[in-house]
């Protein structure tokens, strides 16, 4: 290992898999060794509410809570919500976390796509195609200029303004590559199919292996959106089965700490996910609640998202078939909606990882993010004829939704809910703690509102077939009477921009 401009390099996996973990950036974060995912506790309350049915009316008074505040709730009220299995009241939950959702986010849904740049990997996760020593898997690291073709398709030919860049853990994929990916994606530029306007991506969100701090400010400088790390179980017995503790992923503490130190870093939109399917779901709802109570004592931030990653089939392995925790889709609902009443500030992501009847009934449960049109196959986009082609050799896990974002685009319109491709927030500074407060006070789901106009009407000339703007008209002329209503004096420049996107200026933004 050498040390180069303050990030550290390794010669191998082997000198990686020995060093990578910063110790001290642990112990900082877990104070006298107790840490904040409180097992006991976490048991504790579930017992307690499981001891009997839950009472609806302090059920009631919960959910009225979590609508009047908008504050995490505490991890008691979450155990009792938890419970909920009566068909009515958990309708009434339904209803409340599709209220508190548009409160906050308004009737908009963000879409994004995945790009997997590489697959090395040095750990060896039971459930995942990419682990090291699954020979069934073609290893694959991106060129830059192999970026550019996928991000050609991807933001070229579908239209997609952000993305959610996605890697194995590897000496050869870590900081450095993550950084020239994400400098790359942004500098890229190419014309959209009908306008010929300038179309590109304009936010890069990563989900990737925890890295220590100083690395986290490389990728800070570089302009990272959201850094995602899913915890996959926070059952530490279970955590310890899966991964190895001869990798690095084996650590649970290097894991559970890491938006810790992203905070640190000055990366302030971090977002959790539990890969549900692993261990009891109840017990997974609990530690995300938890682990959004820690950051929020610490730096006063919650997460910008929860990711909901369910188990799919992927190559060599059975653990997704057989594991003992796998969930139904009343279930995978019922996931959302207390998640969303119990931390109801926060962005809910869904994947094509689910089904489209499962996506389509998240849409009403609290979810606010979803992608369309992926492939998560390594240099997939670019690849294959088709945006839906799946090869297990060369993929992570297999999609169950494979729906194009124009049919989903669609779908939603019909549903009066307005496709996103806004990508401001991040860029006028607006992260972190300065949100947060936006989103719990509702103003910044108005505020996006209009740019989630803007951007979709850019989407719609610059990529949709006559039959989606035509689909899609009534809904963006609803869009500006609400807003004309709702900001009479702002309106007339509202439109000014909405003129001007309608004549081809492009990335126009509040
Ligand atoms: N390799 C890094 C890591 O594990 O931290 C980056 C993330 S990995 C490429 C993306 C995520 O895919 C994992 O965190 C895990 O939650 C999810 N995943 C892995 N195997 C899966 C499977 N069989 N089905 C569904 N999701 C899976
Ligand atoms: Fe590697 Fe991530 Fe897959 Fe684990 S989940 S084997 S760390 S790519």
């Amino acid at each position: 290992m050498t040390t180069v401009g303050g990030t550290r390099r390794f010669k191998d996996a082997q000198d990686y898999l020995e060093h990578f973990i910063v110790q001290e950036q642990i112990d900082k974060y877990l104070p006298g060794g107790k840490h904040f995912i409180d097992d006991a506790l976490i048991n504790r309350e579930l017992e307690k509410a499981r001891s009997a049915p839950p009472d609806p009316a302090r059920v009631r008074e919960i959910v009225a809570r979590s609508t009047a505040t908008r504050e995490t709730l505490p991890a008691a009220d979450v155990a009792t919500l938890l419970q909920v299995t009566d068909p009515d009241l958990l309708e009434e939950m339904r209803a409340a976390a599709d209220a508190i959702k548009h409160a906050v986010y308004d009737n908009r849904i963000v879409v994004f796509a995945p790009l997997y740049m590489s697959n090395p990997c040095v750990n060896g996760c039971t459930y995942c195609g990419f682990r090291s020593g699954n020979s069934r898997q073609q290893r694959r690291i991106l060129t830059m200029d192999e970026l550019r073709e996928e991000i050609d398709v991807v933001a070229g030919r579908i239209g997609h303004k952000r993305i959610i860049a996605v890697y194995g853990e590897h000496p050869d994929t870590s900081t450095d590559y993550i950084a020239e990916t994400i400098r790359t994606a942004y500098a890229h530029t190419c014309k959209a199919p009908k306008t010929g306007a300038p179309a590109g991506i304009r936010r890069v969100n990563v989900n990737a292996a925890p890295l220590p701090v100083e690395d986290l400010r490389v990728l800070h400088d570089v302009g990272i959106g959201t850094f995602q790390v899913f915890q996959e179980t926070y059952h530490r017995p279970t955590y310890e089965k899966l991964h190895p503790a001869w990798s690095v992923k084996g650590n649970y503490d290097w894991r559970t700490t890491c938006f810790h130190r992203c905070m640190e870093a000055g990366v302030d939109d971090v977002g959790l996910g539990a890969l549900f399917g692993l261990y009891d779901w109840q017990y997974e709802v609990m530690a995300l609640v938890l682990h959004a109570h820690d950051l929020e004592r610490w730096f006063g931030i919650g997460p910008h998202t929860i990711s909901f990653p369910r188990l799919e089939p992927a190559s060599g392995t059975r653990v997704p078939e057989e594991s003992p925790y796998l969930i139904d889709d009343d279930t995978f609902k019922r996931i959302l909606v207390v998640t969303r009443l119990a931390v109801p500030y926060t962005g809910m992501i869904v994947t094509c990882r689910e089904r489209p009847e499962s996506r389509n009934a998240c849409l009403s449960a609290g979810m606010t993010q979803l992608d369309a049109s992926s492939n998560i196959a390594i240099k997939g986009y670019s690849d294959s004829c088709k945006v839906s082609d799946q090869a297990e050799d060369r993929q992570q896990f297999m999609l169950a939704d494979n729906r194009s974002l124009e049919e989903v685009v669609r779908y939603m319109a019909g549903r009066g809910i307005i496709t996103s491709f806004c990508t401001a927030g991040y860029r006028c500074g607006r992260t972190g703690g300065c949100i947060m407060d936006a989103l719990k006070t509702g103003r910044e789901g108005k505020f996006c509102k209009i740019n989630a106009v803007l951007t979709f009407r850019e989407w719609l000339d610059d990529f949709a077939s006559p039959e989606t703007v035509a689909a899609c008209e009534p809904l963006i002329r609803k869009e500006l009477d609400g807003i004309k209503e709702w900001l009479p004096k702002f309106y007339p420049t509202v439109m000014k921009q909405y003129e001007a996107t309608c004549n081809g200026s492009r990335d126009l933004f509040f």
